[in-house]
């Protein structure tokens, strides 16, 4: 999953970047609104963490902007503390939620993944296709009650598949959501990645759509 860091504070914007990525995210950062929304607008987020008061434009000008231009990613937004007004506004502006500074990171982290989940139809913490389970809280997968190791990489990909199940992914978009801008991005080693999936789980269980992508199909 692939999320968007807002933040101009630089020693919050580090902590948040190290624990975002301890958690399994990939990070594209801004440390201003302008540059916020441009890559809001551009790149495709599965979620954004956007702190309201950002040098250059506002974070709620921010958001404004993207919701009206139809960008429908979740986003949290940071607020000050004892700032009501700001929480409202934010929701009024199109935030799905909101944490109030200083905050918990296992708070932040527990509410991000509620909103991921919910962005894509899922309101249970465990993700499941069959005797396939996904614990996204604990990023455990087992099979039929027997854990599956994967490695991080392999996690990510199955972890987008089983957000959306019964849907056809393709690679760009698979891409596009397992790795930040700054990488290269080659969707060549996706086919690596869904290569050892197949090895780890029922051969069947990542279809190939022609031309299109892949599917996830419930395990025998
Ligand atoms: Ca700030």
């Amino acid at each position: 999953m692939r999320l968007l860091l807002v933040e101009d504070e630089p020693t919050l914007r580090a902590s948040l970047r190290t624990a975002l990525q301890d958690a399994g995210y990939v990070i594209d950062e801004a440390d201003n609104g302008r540059d916020a929304h441009f890559l809001g607008d551009t790149e495709n987020f599965d979620a954004v963490v956007l702190d309201l008061g950002l040098p250059v434009m506002d974070g709620l000008t921010v958001l404004k902007r993207w919701r009206s231009a139809g960008r429908t990613m979740p986003v949290l937004i940071l607020t000050a503390r004892d700032n009501w007004h700001e929480k409202v506004a934010g929701i009024d502006a199109g935030a799905d939620d909101y944490l109030t500074k200083p905050f918990h990171m296992e708070e932040l982290l527990a509410r991000l993944r509620a909103l991921i989940r919910r962005a894509n139809g899922q309101a249970s913490a465990v993700l499941q296709c069959g005797l396939l389970m996904l614990d996204t809280r604990t990023s455990r997968v087992t099979l039929d009650g027997q854990a599956v190791p994967l490695t991080s990489h392999e996690y990510k990909v199955l972890e987008y598949l089983l957000h959306r199940p019964h849907k056809v992914v393709s690679r760009t978009e698979l891409t596009e959501h397992i790795y930040a801008q700054d990488f290269e991005r080659d969707s060549n080693t996706i086919e690596v990645f869904v290569g050892r999936l197949r090895k780890k789980l029922p051969s069947t269980t990542i279809e190939t759509v022609r031309g299109m992508g892949y599917r996830l199909v419930p395990p025998p």
